[in-house]
């Protein structure tokens, strides 16, 4: 541990400083993924079954409507925040500004509705077979009928969340008819646990952070045959439910005419608690966009336990506590000490690198982007849409694009920053969170 905090990185996180990290790991991308265990074939399973549920989908959430049963997001330019980004930081990297909406997201308004809900639904798809209650050809609102509903009733689906996770998973499972049980870390907020609490979930709640949550939950369910644990922390099937969302914004691109080759590179930043979000969304976009797209992390000074493990080399095996940080945040979606070990080992080599933000920083963004682009996202999501302007400011990533040859393309690059959460935020909530001011 002393030689580590050597490591000058490993000293600014462990000061809570602000700072970015290049990966020098990255590999180019056909090598990285030809070394991952997993490939097109496994995000295309996850799209294909989340097409099969969408008659489903569409009845159960009938804000999905208008995508046909696809749980999705708009993908939106914001130009006035672009100016008043670059009027606050004038070392702004160039390039068109775009928020990925996922703050929006139908059923459970946020990220979580991706791999959360795709979870859940393939969970139930495989018991519902098992049963003969089901077969691929059907339509699947037969899982609407009394029959399946009781079915699941008897069956329950577990978590430990921060709270994000624990909304989709309680929201859909619930909604299929299952028995469900969140388990609830320290940072989780009331409101979650009151909505949770609302749809018939039991909502279990721990003292101690996210780990912990996980830890209890994942024991109590593991002791239970008719219960599944959803584990955030090595779920192969969360992860290909988040990299849907590449062919997804891949359509969305097409729409609006934007182009991702070696000459218009894309840059994608998203927030990163445990790692499965950004880890999926990762996954799915370097399969489509190779060595085009640069994906970047945002995680708090605090809690910054991707980076840690991946700069480190130790992956889950280090905690920020072990380098002296509290890990209390107010982005509580990434209020996350130990990183996925699962995740860590498929991006290490795919991710181009991280930054941190303090949390004062979270609600000025907040209070920016409602101002320029009147749209609301949750403290958490805000860690994601500073991306252009600290990767903007800084040497390592100057560095980055000379040593990458973007330099003569930065004029064309197209910046996606994935807004992560924020639909269900109650209107008393974002009064509050508006009206913080730390610094
Ligand atoms: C969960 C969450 C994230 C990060 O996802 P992980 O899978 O935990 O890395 C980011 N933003 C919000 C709002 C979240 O709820």
């Amino acid at each position: 541990m002393e030689k580590l905090l050597e490591q000058p990185i490993v000293k600014k996180l462990a000061a809570a400083e602000e700072c970015v990290w290049i990966n020098p790991a990255l590999a180019d991308a056909k090598t990285a993924l030809a070394a991952i265990p997993y490939g097109k074939a496994d995000v295309k399973d996850a799209a294909d079954r989340l097409l099969r549920f969408a008659p489903y989908i569409r009845e159960v959430f009938p804000e999905t409507e208008e995508n046909g049963g696809l749980i999705e997001s708009p993908l939106t330019e914001i130009s006035n925040f672009a100016a008043w980004l670059r009027g606050e930081m004038p070392e702004t990297l160039p390039g068109r500004l775009f928020l990925k909406r996922d703050s929006d997201l139908q059923a459970a308004g946020s990220v979580k509705a991706r791999g959360g809900i795709y979870e859940v639904l393939k969970h139930a798809e495989t018991l519902a077979m098992e049963e003969g209650l089901l077969s691929r050809e059907e339509n699947y609102t037969k899982l609407l009928s009394p029959e399946c509903k009781a079915f699941f009733k008897q069956h329950e689906v577990a978590v430990g969340s921060t709270g994000n996770l624990g909304l989709s998973i309680g929201i859909m499972s619930a909604a299929l008819g299952f028995r469900v049980t969140v388990h609830m870390s320290a940072d989780a907020k009331q409101w979650k646990k009151d909505l949770l609490r609302s749809k018939g979930v039991t909502v279990m709640e721990y003292a101690g952070d996210y780990s912990e949550a996980v830890r209890q939950g994942r024991a109590i369910s593991d002791a239970d045959p008719m219960s599944y644990f959803v584990d955030d922390e090595n779920s192969v099937d969360l992860f290909m439910g988040y990299a849907v969302a590449a062919e997804r914004l891949d359509a969305q691109f097409a729409a609006q005419g934007i182009v991702v080759d070696a000459e218009h590179p894309l840059f994608v930043t998203i927030p990163c608690g445990v790692g499965g979000a950004p880890g999926g969304i990762t996954f799915g976009l370097k399969l489509l966009y190779g060595d085009n797209v640069h994906v970047f992390y945002a995680e708090p000074t605090q809690c910054p336990c991707m980076l840690l493990g991946l700069a480190s080399g130790k992956n889950s095996d280090i905690s920020v506590q072990d380098i002296g940080l509290h890990g209390r945040t107010h982005a509580d979606g990434l209020a996350v000490g130990r990183p996925s070990g699962f995740v860590g080992s498929v991006v290490k080599e795919l991710l181009a690198g991280e930054y941190t933000v303090e949390d004062y920083r979270l609600y000025d963004l907040m209070r920016a982007l409602l101002d320029t682009e009147s749209i609301f996202i949750e403290p958490s999501a805000c860690a994601g849409i500073i991306a252009p302007a600290m990767l903007g400011g800084s040497a390592d990533m100057q560095a980055y694009i000379a040593e990458k040859g973007l330099a003569p393309h930065m004029e064309n690059a197209v910046h996606v920053l994935w807004a992560t959460g924020g639909r269900l935020v109650p209107e008393e909530m974002r009064q509050e969170y508006v009206n913080t001011h730390l610094k």
